[in-house]
């Protein structure tokens, strides 16, 4: 690389998966003036677990940090889908084959140790953080991009680099600063959907020991039912179990759009699935009533464009997913690792040439992520019937699956087809191909 292309300024406007993993990636590639703007006072948002999927292991294996976040991860032997009302099996796939075709498992992690891995690989390869600095929608995209900078003393300074890159989030902020530059609007789309996230400790399990069985197994499971599920796995080398839900959204329906997040309440969750097997309800009962906090699930419309001049968007800040298809995040790191391919590619330090990394980093990624966000719609369409001839044929399809004859999957994060395309695609090989022709 060049070294008026190295020393480039880059700064990253949020320190979540998307910004850490881009600013690791960059500096990976040899840039020596990455810096990370990020709003939350230190390492932000810690409390959940995460399925990290083979695409995003195999990425952050090239980055040199999957080791220590797999070894703290339980690597899943089997999927499998379950009646909440029963509790009976309706589909299980076996992951070992995943492991075979594309490399790694399915991997339960625990967010915290994701992002703190991302975070000590950036300290070590020389990227900068400033925590407690927020960023506000008065972007300038003309010529150098200049933002303003505010400190939590209340403090507000302009900053200017070569290269901006907007990584804040589902509620990002650069996201609608670009919109408004370009005089077009992309609204939030409801989906009718909210989340809870638990997680107990093995010591909220240890007296009941068909929940201990659960939490020492090596299986993600989906307990399904009429407009709700829940996802459960272990994770922190099963330390922990790990439970996210998803019904319909009735307490955030009322509020204003800018709420994602409310203090839940036990007796609302537990009456949400009360008609969930016992198994699910001595579980859900173990979360203490102080730590149930509800998601609202959030997407938005496709936008035009991800990209002004020196300027893009990274991950939720500019393909938001229900989390149903676990490729949210894996979506944002592969955002982080192709981008930083096309800007290493680079000939010079030209806004021109510039620009025409940051569109060729929106044609690598845009289809793809934007397919994925729909998929993860589709699934949540068909595990959410309800009584009825879709879902007799659903569970016709489910049962199929055990017999192995190849069919409809509805479950998309099930589906073999669906694997080539998420686990089997090498974004990184893909976009060193493409950065020759482009740059
Ligand atoms: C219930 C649920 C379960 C999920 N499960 C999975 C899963 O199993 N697998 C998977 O791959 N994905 C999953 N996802 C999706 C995944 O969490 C997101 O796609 C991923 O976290 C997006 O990363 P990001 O870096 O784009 O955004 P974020 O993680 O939201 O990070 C944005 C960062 O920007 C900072 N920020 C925001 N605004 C500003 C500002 N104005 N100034 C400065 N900093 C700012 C924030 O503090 C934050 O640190 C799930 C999502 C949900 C809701």
């Amino acid at each position: 690389m060049h070294a008026v292309v190295q020393d480039l300024e880059i700064c990253i406007i949020g320190a979540g998966i998307g910004g850490t993993t881009t600013a690791l990636a960059l500096a990976k590639q040899g840039f020596r003036n990455v810096t990370v703007y990020e709003r939350a006072p230190a390492l932000g948002f810690v409390g959940a677990g995460i399925q990290m999927a083979p695409n995003m292991a195999r990425i952050l294996t090239k980055l040199g940090v999957w080791e220590p976040i797999a070894d703290d991860g339980v690597a899943m032997e089997f999927y499998s889908i379950r009646e909440g009302a029963t509790g009976k099996n309706m589909g299980l796939v076996d992951c070992s084959n995943i492991e075979k075709d594309y490399g790694y498992r399915q991997t339960g992690g625990h967010r915290a140790t994701l992002v703190n891995n991302l975070y000590d690989g950036c300290v070590k390869s020389g990227v900068k953080f400033c925590f407690g600095s927020s960023i506000d929608t008065t972007l300038d995209f003309t010529g150098r991009p200049t933002f303003t900078v505010t400190t939590e003393d209340g403090q507000s300074r302009q900053v200017q680099c070569d290269i901006l890159l907007g990584a804040d989030g589902i509620k990002s902020q650069t996201r609608v600063a670009l919109l408004k530059h370009l005089n077009v609007t992309a609204g939030v789309r409801e989906t009718g959907q909210a989340a809870y996230r638990i997680m107990l400790t093995r010591d909220q399990m240890k007296h009941d020991p068909e929940l201990l069985a659960l939490l020492d197994g090596n299986e993600t499971i989906r307990w399904i039912g009429e407009k709700r599920h829940i996802v459960a796995y272990p994770i922190s080398q099963r330390s922990i179990y790990n439970i996210s839900t998803t019904q319909p959204d009735v307490n955030f329906a009322a509020e204003a759009s800018a709420t994602y997040t409310t203090k839940g309440s036990k007796k609302a969750m537990l009456s949400v699935y009360g008609d969930f097997c016992p198994l699910v309800l001595r579980m859900l009962d173990l979360a203490p009533d102080e730590e149930i906090v509800e998601w609202k699930l959030h997407v938005h419309d496709p936008l035009p464009t991800w990209v002004y001049g020196s300027f893009a968007l990274i991950g939720d800040a500019c393909h938001p997913t229900l989390p149903h298809l676990g490729q949210g995040a894996a979506q944002a790191v592969e955002d982080g690792a192709v981008l930083s391919i096309f800007l290493a590619a680079l000939p010079d330090a030209s806004p021109i040439n510039i620009n025409k990394a940051l569109v060729a980093y929106e044609r690598a990624r845009k289809t793809r992520a934007e397919t994925l966000v729909n998929l993860a719609a589709e699934s949540s369409r068909e595990l959410h019937l309800g009584v009825g001839k879709a879902r007799e044929e659903r569970d016709r399809q489910f049962a199929a699956m055990k017999t192995g004859v190849p069919g409809k999957v509805p479950d998309k994060v099930m589906d073999v087809d669906v694997h080539r395309m998420t686990y089997g695609f090498d974004c990184m090989q893909d976009a060193r191909v493409k950065a020759v022709s482009v740059l």
